[in-house]
């Protein structure tokens, strides 16, 4: 048996008529530092377990008025005493009284005269037995609280899972496997649950850039959680839509895994896109207006200006030109990300889109005394020329920016592997660079320069002419050719831009919901 020790002296009831009897047993109890209580007569006994419920009854058998007998049953038909453990000592030897005494639910019988020894290990059996049931009891009815306690938050949680009008997603994190997907998930991405439980989430390809998607779950394993995260769905019917995404870890039947909910921000961003085309149009009338007067200012035709005040007209020009650019920039970048800026796609040689790149930046080198160096490699792209050429320039244009006079730009290429080639399309690619000796961008900025209005300095706007712009519209131009475009850098020691693309463009580009071109 556990020998686990009570945490308390025990009181023992001691029950005989006889006096002499009652003072021996009393004694070597005490001397064994027990509680106890003596009792003459049987009603006395009752009373005095009822008042306050001992730890373990010692019971005679022949008692005058009530018998030993009688008193057990009593105390054993109260719920308050029921459980007290009664040991019958009697000099009444034979085996019918015994038998009769287990049956009134006496626990033992010790035969007077009795050994000492003996009392003493049969008291502390049953005192053990019974503390031992009661700590069970205890921890019985604590599992079952918790387990009432878990059901009822296991079905709050199942109810709010299922009815949840967000879209919740639970994946493994090693795999990227499906544990479970809410309906308003289902609905999102249009696939049954038997297609989607147990499955990866790579092999439904449910996001249009699963490089993006991946590096954000590298993330959460450091950050834990993840907020509102801009990402492009694939629908099972092969729709874009684009969620916000926040991502938990959590720890599930033993794996660590992403706890996913999702905002469908599709239509939101629709209706916005929608309200920047309509005023970036009616800017930009005013706007060519305004710079054809100040132009025609500057000229003196009107009359001329004191030095101070034609230098005030090229602040102006400046500005509004500025402007302007501002908003062809929020125009072709809603543009596309609402896909109603479509991919004309053509056989492009890449040495004639480098040379077409390096005559647009010549001037600007040459006022930032930035040499150019183009070294292109032989081959044929599958492009749509415009928006290479947009790529290039805005790429050579932030590289001669923030390069130091003196310096140079260097506009690269080389062919890759299908290895390297963006995520699992087939074909070999061009990887193109483009590198300076400039100031550097903080590794902690060189994901967010591709978001929209990003600068690494507030004052890069002001001093470099930027919009914070150019490296969103070049990484949709670059999704756009379902290729991949990242940054390097070193503070003080340059930046590397990267871009791969497949040298075929593998498939047509998924229409954006509401995109009526072919
Ligand atoms: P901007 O119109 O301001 O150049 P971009 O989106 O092209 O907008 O670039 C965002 C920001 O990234 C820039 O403002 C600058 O802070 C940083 N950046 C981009 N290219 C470079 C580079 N080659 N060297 C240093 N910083 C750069």
């Amino acid at each position: 048996m556990t020998d686990s020790p009570r945490p308390y002296r025990a009181d023992i009831l001691a029950i005989d008529d006889t006096p002499e009897n009652l003072q021996l047993l009393s004694q070597l109890l005490s001397d064994r530092q027990y509680k106890v209580r003596s009792v003459t007569k049987g009603k006395a006994a009752l009373r005095a377990a009822q008042a306050a419920p001992p730890d373990l009854v010692l019971l005679d058998i022949n008692m005058p008025e009530m018998g030993g007998y009688e008193v057990c049953q009593r105390l054993k038909a109260d719920d308050r005493t029921r459980q007290i453990p009664v040991i019958f000592i009697s000099a009444l030897g034979e085996t019918l009284d015994k038998v009769k005494g287990f049956q009134v639910g006496g626990v033992d019988f010790v035969t007077k005269p009795f050994q000492v020894e003996e009392v003493l290990a049969r008291i502390e059996t049953h005192l053990q037995i019974c503390f031992l049931q009661r700590q069970l009891q205890e921890k019985n009815q604590q599992l079952q609280q918790e387990i009432r306690d878990r059901q009822r938050a296991e079905e709050i949680f199942t109810k709010a899972f299922r009815a949840s009008p967000s879209p919740i997603l639970i994946t493994t994190l090693d795999e990227g496997r499906c544990l479970e997907a809410n309906p308003s998930f289902l609905r999102l991405s249009g696939y049954g649950r038997e297609e989607v439980i147990g499955h990866r989430l790579s092999d439904l390809n449910l996001w249009l850039d699963a490089d993006h998607f991946a590096k954000a779950l590298k993330e959460l394993q450091q950050a834990e959680v993840l907020h509102n995260r801009e990402f492009e769905l694939h629908t099972k019917a092969g729709q874009r839509r684009t969620v916000l995404l926040s991502v938990e870890l959590i720890e599930l039947q033993g794996h660590r895994c992403a706890l996913t909910i999702a905002n469908d921000i599709t239509q939101r961003q629709r209706l916005e896109s929608e309200f920047i085309s309509l005023v970036s149009h009616e800017l930009k009338t005013p706007m060519h207006a305004l710079i054809g007067a100040l132009d025609l200012l500057s000229t003196g035709q009107l009359g001329c200006f004191t030095d101070q005040g034609q230098q005030m007209i090229a602040v102006a020009i400046n500005n509004a030109e500025r402007l302007v650019r501002l908003v062809n920039d929020v125009l072709d970048l809603e543009r596309m990300k609402s896909g109603t800026l479509t991919l004309h796609p053509r056989d492009c040689h890449l040495p004639d889109l480098f040379d077409q790149a390096r005559s647009v930046m010549q001037a600007m080198a040459a006022t930032a005394q930035v040499e150019l160096v183009v070294e292109p490699v032989e081959v044929n792209l599958r492009v749509d020329g415009d928006r290479l050429q947009q790529l290039l320039t805005n790429l050579l244009s932030n590289a001669i920016k923030f390069s130091a006079p003196g310096g140079s730009v260097w506009l690269t290429a080389e062919l890759v592997s299908p290895a390297d080639s963006p995520s699992g399309q087939p074909g070999t690619a061009v990887h193109i660079m483009v590198s300076d000796r400039g100031r550097g961008i903080p590794a902690d900025m060189l994901d967010v320069i591709f978001n929209r209005f990003q600068q690494v300095d507030a004052s890069d706007a002001r001093n470099q002419g930027g919009t914070g712009l150019g490296l969103s519209i070049c990484r949709q131009i670059v999704q756009q050719h379902q290729g991949r475009i990242w940054a390097e850098s070193e503070l003080g020691e340059g930046s590397r831009f990267h871009v791969v693309l497949p040298i075929v463009l593998p498939i047509a580009v998924v229409p954006a919901p509401g995109d009526s071109s072919p």
